[in-house]
């Protein structure tokens, strides 16, 4: 538990939250500022950040649960699209820095919702170098 961490608290109890699921190691519950309403957010009890930082066995688990979520935000919200998202670090916009997973509902009223622009490589050889980087840092 971080001290002043407001996952954490909801986590303790110690902030309310609308809770849509629970085990001993996972919550999930609504997120107070929607993006669409159904809005939710898969969180371990345990404080870690971020995503690098959570025990392989316990990212598995939340994967697991986002999975469960997903297929409630279909058949109970009748969600016609969906937004998965999780971001790392106040460059990627993250607030709370306590890892958790976005779920987001999506619906034809809406259109289509994509949030971000593609770019370009200035060349495949370029591509190929970012490439290189990422597969000589797998460990
Ligand atoms: P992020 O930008 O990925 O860190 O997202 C943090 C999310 O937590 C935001 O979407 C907030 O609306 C949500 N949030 C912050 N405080 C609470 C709270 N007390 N209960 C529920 N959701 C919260
Ligand atoms: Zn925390």
């Amino acid at each position: 538990m971080s001290a002043d961490c407001i996952f954490c608290k909801i986590v303790a109890g110690t902030v309310p939250s609308t809770k849509v699921y629970e085990d001993s190691e996972i919550i999930a519950f609504m997120d107070i500022g929607p993006v669409v309403k159904g809005h939710t957010l898969v969180v371990p009890k345990k404080h870690c950040d971020p995503i690098t930082g959570v025990p392989p066995e316990l990212l598995q688990k939340l994967i697991l649960v986002v999975q469960k979520i997903a297929k409630a935000h279909f058949a109970g919200l009748g969600a016609q699209g969906l937004h998965v998202t999780q971001a790392n670090g106040k460059l990627a916009g993250q607030i709370v820095p306590h890892v958790h997973f976005h779920l987001i509902p999506r619906f034809e009223s809406e259109g289509p919702q994509r949030n971000w622009v593609p770019g370009k490589y200035a060349s495949n050889e370029e591509m190929s170098q970012y490439g290189k980087k990422i597969r000589d840092a797998i460990r």
